[in-house]
């Protein structure tokens, strides 16, 4: 059975459907501590702001690198 799963961007919230997380290990005694090896993001500009300041929120790596946050598209209309 094959479960599509529809994940975003940590850095603007961008949908990213082709996103398949590989896992070092359970992380323990690890430096991976159990979290996906590949961060699920939408671009080459999304994964640069993700590593340009370990320590500050996502948020604030987003502004920091200029990324305007993901905006829903409104499906309803007006
Ligand atoms: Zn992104
Ligand atoms: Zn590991």
């Amino acid at each position: 059975m094959e479960e599509h799963y529809i994940n975003t961007c940590l850095i603007c919230m961008k949908p990213v459907d082709n996103y398949e997380p590989e896992y070092c290990c359970n992380g323990h005694e690890c430096g991976c501590r159990g979290y996906p090896t590949n961060p699920c993001v939408c671009s080459r500009e999304c994964d640069d702001a993700l590593y340009d300041d370990i320590g500050l929120t996502m948020d604030q790596r987003r502004i920091k690198a200029g990324i305007d946050l993901y905006q829903q598209p409104n499906k309803q209309g007006d």
